[in-house]
Parts: structure tokens; C-alpha cells; sequence
């Protein structure tokens, strides 16, 4: 009965006396008591209103509380609630369908996982079958999970202290990520394509120097998320698809944060027309109703496994009530003009994070792609000195998280950076309520420049 009988006080202690808190020390938790969330706001048992600016953990795509998608997964619960990996289901057979009208072309089975991190763990098991190939190659900006497996994929370095335990087999390569080049700091006068093709070359000299017929896949984000959304310059992405087919390597593309409608397209990869041989993908997903990943890959892979068991399925692989939840979510984001209007947002936002650079000397730089935005601050322009060093904290940005925090905007500040990733169907009014709020906060920053 304590669902019944638990107060709204008694949620905040209860949870501290009880949970084991994922990233973070235990000594040092100051959790949020939500209590309920509607549209593109939560609201804590205080009933302090907080506006969601990153879609709480990047994944709330179609905003909280849609009743559609509610409703699928009470119908689905009452109907089956629970159905074996191994079992065909109405929502498993819907789902596919509809999956395969928004990957891109050519991506035709989908293998169901728990969320991002396992979806990656599986793109690597299949594509080290298909190739017999065992190394992965992923870029030192990445983050792919927190598994042991997708820990050891990721490149930046939380994964460091755990390296020692993690899957061999990875090697990392750099990201094209232009306002930190050391090669590129202070040359305007090498082009983007040059630049592109310079961090070509560098991943190309890499496979050399690995083995190209050991390379079994390039895995990456289309557009690195948590480390700063570094979009690819021009020519980069198609480039890189080159490589992998000039060598016979896979192309996967993580596109667990930067799927389903989040950059203004379906997923990132439709904004060059690359066709990656596998694409993970979760939290949009499921727009965080329920927990789902998912592997989407070519017809030619599924068919290697025709007669060839595929071990790796989990007891909750393709759980028939997040299944039902992530159609319900592609329906609403189809009949509701999601993508579109989250492209639409994208071009208000980014005219706000232009406005930031105008106004604040501790904005370094800003950049965004649809609702997917950063801004970079610095305690010098000129040489790039980031407000808080990489894989760090600073008091000044412990300070400027904070006040956000009190001024009622949920958002995340990874080291020097804050992202912004709202719900899609976010308004322009009220991206311009949490600008307003980030706008003061900027001024804390501004003091150390
Ligand atoms: N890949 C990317 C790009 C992510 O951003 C994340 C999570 O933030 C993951 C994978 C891992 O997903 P999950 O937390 O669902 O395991």
C-alpha cells in the first residue's frame, strides 16, 4: 500500500534511505522530488514548476503527459502486458511497420534492446559476426553507454577509470570538432571541405596503421551529443562512408541521442543522405514513456543470421508495453507534425543563441542543429579557455547551474557547456522564457572573462 499511503514528503526521504545513485558520489545527491510533468514543465512535490529544457534525460522528445501514448500503454498492459523476446505481437508487428517507413532507405530488421547503451553493445556483436573482423573504431568525443561494453566504445573519459576492465578491441580516432582543433585554431583560411577532408585523412591513416581487414565497423554519433554537439562539417560524414566501403567496414551510427525528430529530420544521418549498415537508437524511441532500444540494419546482415543462432537476447528484449509505447509515439510524432515543427523551433533557437553571443563575453561559441544546441563558454576568446576544464567542474559553473536550477529551468551542463535539448513541441514563447533565464545566468560567467 505505500503507492497509496507514501506522502509527497515522505518521496524525497524514502528515496534517499533506499537508492543507489547512478553518477553520482552517494554523499552528495540533492535529487529533484518530481512528482508530476505535463507538456514541456514538471513540478516537484513542492509544486515548484520547472520548464524542461533538456527533455529531462535528452529523451521526452514529444513532451510529458500525451495521453495517446498513455493510453496505448494502459491498453497494452490490460491486453499483454509481457510476451518472451521469441514471441510475435501486435505490437512488435506495428512497430516494424512503422520503423521502416522513417529509417533511412535500406535499413530493413530491427533488433529490440532495453535502451542505448545495449543497442550499441548488439551493433558491435553483429557487426564483428558479419565482418569476423574484431576491432571497432569510435571517436574520443563519444559517449555510447555505460555498460562495460558501450563504456569501453565510449571515448571521452569517463571511461578511463575503468579501462582496465572493459572490452579490448576498441580503438578511438578524433572528432572533426573545428573550435578545438589544435590543427585548425586560428587558420580561417582552411576551408570546411579541407577541414573535413584533414580529419578524413587522420581516420583513414588510423585504419592503416590498425589493419584495415581488422576493422570490423566505424562506430559513431552523427552528431556527438553529450560532448559538445559537434556536427559534421561538409563532406565529412559521406566521407567517412567512403572509407568504410573502400575497406569493407561497417558504418554504424549511434543515433540514440540524435534520432527521432531531435535535429529537425527523422535522424541525422537524413540531413547528408548517408545510409549507415547498422543505426542504433532509444530514448526518443520511446520518448521516455517506457524503456526501448533498437538496432536497425541492412537486409544482408539479417540474412548472414538466417543460419547462424544470434546470441543475445535478453528476457525483456522487445517488451511488448515499450514496443506499444514507441508506436504510439511515431504515430503522434507523424499525425502531429513533430519533426516539422521541431525544425522550425531550431531555426528560433538558433537565432537565440546568436543573440548569446552578442550579448556575453563568456559565450565562446554557440551551435545547434534543430532542437540540438550548445553553447561553449570561455574565460578567453581569444585563446579558448574553457570555463571549467575538460572533465571537470568549476565554481563558476556549479554557480551558473545553480541559479538556473532556483530560476525554474531544467537543464545540463556537461563541464564547460550547457546543452539544450527541449521537448519538440516546445513554443517560441517558451524557448524564450528559459533564454531569459539563461540569458541572467550568463552574466555569472561573464564576471570571469
Ligand atoms: N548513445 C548516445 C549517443 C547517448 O547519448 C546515450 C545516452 O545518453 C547512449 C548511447 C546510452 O543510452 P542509454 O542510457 O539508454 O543506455
Amino acid at each position: 500500500m505505500y503507492m497509496v499511503y507514501m506522502s509527497d514528503e515522505e518521496i524525497l526521504s524514502a528515496s534517499l534511505e533506499t537508492n543507489f545513485w547512478t553518477w553520482s558520489a552517494q554523499g552528495k545527491v540533492n535529487p529533484i522530488p518530481v512528482k508530476r510533468a505535463d507538456g514541456v514543465y514538471f513540478w516537484d512535490v513542492h509544486g515548484k514548476r520547472y520548464l524542461d529544457f533538456n527533455s529531462m534525460v535528452m529523451c521526452v522528445n514529444i513532451g510529458h503527459g500525451n495521453q495517446r501514448v498513455i493510453e496505448a500503454i494502459a491498453n497494452q498492459a490490460r491486453e499483454l502486458a509481457f510476451a518472451g523476446p521469441g514471441m510475435a505481437t501486435r505490437p512488435r508487428a506495428v512497430l516494424g511497420k512503422l520503423l521502416r517507413e522513417i529509417v533511412p532507405e535500406g535499413l530493413t530488421h530491427f533488433l529490440y534492446t532495453l535502451g542505448g547503451a545495449d543497442a550499441n553493445e548488439n551493433a558491435i556483436k553483429l557487426a564483428r559476426a558479419f565482418t569476423g573482423r574484431s576491432k571497432i573504431l569510435t571517436r574520443y568525443r563519444s559517449y555510447h553507454g555505460a555498460t562495460h561494453g558501450a563504456l569501453a566504445l565510449t571515448g571521452d573519459p569517463r571511461r578511463v577509470a575503468w579501462e582496465p576492465y572493459v572490452m579490448p578491441g576498441v580503438v578511438h580516432f578524433l572528432d572533426p570538432y573545428r573550435y578545438r582543433s589544435t590543427f585548425h585554431l586560428n587558420r580561417p583560411e582552411v576551408s570546411e571541405e579541407q577541414f573535413s577532408q584533414d580529419y578524413l585523412n587522420h581516420l583513414e591513416e588510423i585504419i592503416q596503421y590498425e589493419g584495415p581487414h581488422t576493422i570490423a565497423a566505424v562506430l559513431l554519433e552523427t552528431v556527438t551529443g553529450t560532448n559538445g554537439v559537434i556536427i559534421p562539417p561538409k563532406g565529412y560524414l559521406e566521407g567517412v562512408r567512403a572509407i568504410c566501403d573502400r575497406y569493407g567496414i561497417l558504418l554504424i551510427c549511434d543515433e540514440v541521442m540524435s534520432g527521432f525528430g531531435r535535429t529537425g529530420r527523422w535522424f541525422a544521418v537524413d540531413h547528408w543522405g548517408v545510409k549507415p549498415d547498422l543505426m542504433t537508437m532509444a530514448k526518443g524511441l520511446t520518448s521516455g514513456y517506457a524503456p526501448l532500444g533498437a538496432v536497425a540494419m541492412r537486409q544482408e546482415i539479417y540474412e548472414f543470421f538466417m543460419d547462424r543462432e544470434y546470441v543475445g537476447g535478453l528476457t525483456f528484449n522487445g517488451h511488448p508495453i515499450s514496443l506499444a509505447a514507441a508506436a504510439a509515439v511515431i504515430e503522434v510524432m507523424k499525425d502531429e507534425h513533430i519533426v516539422e515543427h521541431a525544425a522550425e523551433m531550431g531555426v528560433v533557437m538558433k537565432e537565440m543563441l546568436e543573440e548569446l553571443v552578442e550579448r556575453h563575453p563568456s559565450v565562446g561559441e554557440v551551435r545547434s542543429i534543430g532542437l540540438f544546441g550548445v553553447i561553449e563558454l570561455v574565460k578567453d576568446r581569444k585563446t579558448r579557455e574553457p570555463m571549467a576544464p575538460f572533465n571537470g567542474f568549476s565554481a563558476e559553473m556549479n554557480a551558473l547551474r545553480k541559479y538556473i536550477l532556483e530560476q525554474g529551468v531544467f537543464l545540463y551542463t556537461h563541464w564547460h557547456t550547457i546543452l539544450l535539448l527541449p521537448p519538440l513541441i516546445i513554443t517560441p514563447e517558451q524557448l524564450r522564457e528559459g533564454f531569459e533565464v539563461i540569458d541572467r545566468a550568463l552574466e555569472i560567467t561573464d564576471r570571469m572573462v
